[in-house]
């Protein structure tokens, strides 16, 4: 057993407090990681807070990770000692079900081992996340941190990068593509790049008239600002994507309204509260209602070294641990441009 310092919330919606986490024995395919960054996604603050229903207390939070390997154990073969890692949102899969076998471990059929806030597959043992000096994680669930990545900048790939890749990819966004990305925070922000990136016509729908001029510095070939987007109608039937990354609810009506014929709006952010639509905002323009969640570990591979090729990363500001809470009151104000990244530095000391 190896001990890790670490921040945790020790019940539902108390600030984080130092804490120590027990990371197991190395098994022949784990890997020991010294955490370096972690990014702070919304999905910490949800589970944290309690948001979405029964949770696991104590919770180190935190699945944004990027560190260097430095133990290994007996039958590792694809990493070693030094290496430049990520661990992303889950740890662990079943490994054998369609979607697992299908490089789908997101969508595993029982169920994907979260990073934290879950249960490893012997049914008892806790895992804990990022929020950490280190971790243990088998091989098969890390990721291959390409150099020309800035290791702090490239946390947040780990999960809103990849959010934000997958279904682009699965709908096509490419060349002749409308696409629009509602909501300008952690994840909104590397989408509009990543979309950009891929040759689609990229709109930026915010809340918040001020990120204009970041949303077309970030690659955005159009912004729109609104608290009621049923009111805009010049924006009707405009889009063959909307990807909405609010982490509160939505006007599920009003947005389907923006899609064109064929079109399908993505509920990528985890509002608290359940939505609503009505079977009109659907079905006269053959629109669809889908989800999506992160991706498998070949896509998020894939995703990274897309990223290095394009010179994409992530717009993060640097803090301590000890700033995680104030950090979360600053992401509910929408108080960050546009991901906080943790030095894990700070916990070392
Ligand atoms: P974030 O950085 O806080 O960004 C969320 C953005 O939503 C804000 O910047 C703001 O953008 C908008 N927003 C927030 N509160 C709002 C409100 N009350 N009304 C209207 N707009 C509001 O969060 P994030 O880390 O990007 O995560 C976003 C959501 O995605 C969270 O619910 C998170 O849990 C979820 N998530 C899902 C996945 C997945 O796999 N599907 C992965 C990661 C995260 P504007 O000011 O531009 O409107
Ligand atoms: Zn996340
Ligand atoms: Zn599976």
């Amino acid at each position: 057993m190896y001990l890790a310092k670490a921040f945790a919330a020790q019940r539902r919606g108390e600030p984080l407090t130092a804490w120590q986490v027990e990371r197991r024995d190395l098994r022949p395919h784990d890997v020991l990681i010294e955490i370096d960054y972690c990014g702070v996604c919304h999905s910490d603050l949800h589970q944290a807070r309690g948001e979405w229903g029964r949770q696991l207390f104590p919770m180190v939070p935190g699945h944004e990770i990027v560190g260097r390997v430095v133990r290994t154990g007996e039958a590792v073969s694809r990493r070693h000692s030094g290496d430049r890692v990520g661990v992303g949102c889950f740890v662990d899969s079943c490994r054998c079900c369609p979607s697992c076998r299908g490089g789908l471990e997101q969508y595993c059929s029982q169920g994907m081992t979260a990073t934290y806030n879950s249960v490893e597959r012997d049914g008892v043992t806790r895992t804990h996340g990022g929020y950490a000096t280190a971790i243990v994680v088998d091989e098969a669930y890390t990721l291959a941190i390409p150099e020309a990545l800035a290791p702090d900048a490239a946390a947040p790939l780990l999960c809103a990068g990849i959010t934000m890749y997958s279904p682009l990819r699965h709908w096509g966004a490419g060349p002749g593509m409308r696409v629009a990305i509602l909501g300008l925070g952690g994840l909104g922000h590397v989408g509009v790049k990543i979309a950009r990136a891929l040759g689609a016509e990229v709109t930026v729908l915010s809340h918040s008239p001020r990120k204009e001029q970041d949303a077309i510095r970030l690659g955005a070939h159009a912004f729109h600002s609104s608290t009621d987007f049923a009111s805009e109608l010049h924006l009707r039937g405009a889009f063959d994507l909307v990807l909405n990354t609010v982490s509160a609810g939505v006007d599920l009506d009003a947005l389907a309204g923006l899609l064109r014929c064929n079109g399908t709006l993505v509920m990528l952010g985890i509002s608290p509260e359940p939505h609503s639509i009505r079977g009109f905002s659907l079905i006269g323009q053959r629109r669809s209602l889908a989800g999506s969640t992160i991706g498998g570990i070949a896509e998020t591979q894939d995703m990274l070294d897309f990223c290095a090729s394009h010179g994409i990363a992530c717009d993060i500001e640097r803090i301590s641990m000890q700033d995680i809470n104030e950090a979360y009151e600053r992401m509910l104000r929408g108080d960050v441009r546009y991901r906080f990244v943790i030095d894990m530095a700070s916990l070392r000391v």
